[in-house]
């Protein structure tokens, strides 16, 4: 869709009202839990795709400062505020580089090569100043970090899925990296439109992975998490779907941006009502840590505002915020969305990464040889340890005292794992130590 001014027949979908039976009501907080709340505005509709039916009412959190839609679309009939929805428009390609003008191709070589170093591309033509080039020019560089989510550079094998990934734009970069790539969207053309890529992509959401654990090494939602009915649950999935070390990227529209402020109901992140709820970076953060997730980091992504300052003046005015005109602010608009103090918790997007942790599995490996007179006291040391071992691995190099029943009794009495093997000859404590070692890692 592209209009520039949006004509209201008198029986547009979206004029009309949501069916009383597809609302639900929520008196609470979607992200925090919270029952305290206030009015933040009313009668919103559709003023960006012009399809979903409903007049909405976005509550602001007392407690953690989300906003969220209440009443809201269920579960079972939100898919009618998807209409024009654009998931499944096909991505532009890259130009080949042949077919661009001298400067062009200097520029598109220094991106290359800083792609390459930094997310494992093979990108061509690629220059070698790429890499110190881009930490000059943090504005150009963000943008090619966008491309690629700032995931780390994946090693062999590594895997990351995309929820909500329409027609695999993000993921084709991905695979640009070396990752292996799945996707999920619930638009069957978008799914279509990606498998026509080679993608390998499924309809529907997470569901998809129910029961499963430890399948990803990242997970990224773009565009995606304000969509949801239940965020929690979603990164409650997500946390449990990603391996230990894994690394979730989003990005979601912020409540406290300036545009929200200075735009009010006609700021571009509201979209109701396929915007359930607006986060808070505070809210946000909260709820990540109730997750299990750890090492939030931040990026400060900056270049989108403009855009969504521009979608939002449109909004105002009543056009469609994918037209062409205006292509500027009012100069005192224009002004005030400058001057208004930017740290990273007022853009207009919260983009960040969250890490799973890292577990660490304690073991201890053990040789022994006739040493009842010792054993019970180093093995009762085990045990006091304020952090207890996930696992105990001994081999004993065929003692002819008590050792092994002082070891039996021993791993009976444990939480912990306790594996006992035996030598049938003697191999001396160096060799037996070893022995030990090599099972430990095995
Ligand atoms: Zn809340």
């Amino acid at each position: 869709m592209n209009r520039e001014s949006v004509t209201i027949a008198p029986d547009a979908p979206w004029t009309r009202p949501w069916p009383e039976e597809g609302l639900e009501r929520l008196g609470w907080c979607p992200v925090c839990g919270s029952g305290e709340r206030e009015l933040l505005h009313e009668a919103l509709k559709d003023a960006v795709f012009f399809c979903a039916p409903g007049c909405w009412t976005m509550w602001r959190c007392a407690s953690c400062y989300s906003g969220y839609l209440d009443p809201r679309p269920t579960v079972a009939t939100i898919g009618q505020a998807y209409g024009n929805y654009y998931t499944h428009q096909s991505a532009g390609s890259r130009a080949d580089s042949s077919s661009l003008s001298l400067l062009r191709r200097i520029r598109r070589a220094l991106s290359n090569g800083y792609l390459n170093a930094r997310y494992g591309t093979n990108y061509q033509p690629a220059s070698r100043l790429g890499p110190g080039l881009a930490k000059m020019l943090p504005r150009q560089r963000e943008k090619l970090d966008a491309r690629f989510r700032w995931l780390p550079k994946p090693v062999a094998g590594q895997r990351v899925l995309d929820v909500g990934c329409g027609n695999g734009g993000f993921l084709l970069n991905a695979h640009d990296a070396g990752w292996q790539v799945m996707g999920v969207d619930p638009d069957p053309d978008a799914v279509a439109t990606a498998r026509q890529k080679g993608l390998e992509v499924w309809l529907g959401s997470m569901e998809a992975f129910a029961g499963e654990a430890g399948l990803f090494d990242a997970i990224t939602f773009s565009h995606v998490i304000e969509h949801v009915h239940d965020p929690k649950s979603v990164l409650a999935d997500t946390y449990r779907l990603l391996k230990p070390g894994g690394t979730l990227y989003l990005d979601t529209p912020n409540i406290d941006s300036r545009g929200s402020r200075i735009f009010g109901q006609h700021w571009r992140g509201i979209e109701a009502p396929r915007h359930l709820v607006l986060f808070s970076l505070n809210g946000l953060q909260q709820l990540l840590q109730q997750c299990g997730f750890s090492v939030i980091e931040l990026q400060r992504r900056r270049s989108m505002d403009r855009g969504i300052f521009l979608s939002s003046f449109r909004i105002a005015r009543g056009l469609s915020p994918f037209g062409n005109q205006p292509k500027k602010l009012p100069v005192g608009l224009a002004l005030r969305t400058r001057l208004l103090c930017v740290s990273t918790s007022q853009l207009e997007l919260i983009t960040l990464l969250a890490h799973k942790k890292m577990t660490t599995k304690i073991s201890i490996a053990m040789a022994t040889y006739n040493g009842e007179k010792y054993l019970q006291e180093q093995l009762d040391s085990f045990v006091t340890q304020t952090c207890q071992p996930d696992e105990l691995v001994v081999c004993d190099d065929g003692s002819t005292d008590a050792t092994l029943e002082i070891l039996e009794v021993f791993r009976q009495h444990v939480s912990f794992t306790v594996r006992i093997y035996r030598n049938e000859i003697n191999f001396g404590h160096i060799k037996n130590f070893e022995k030990s070692l090599i099972i430990l890692y095995r």
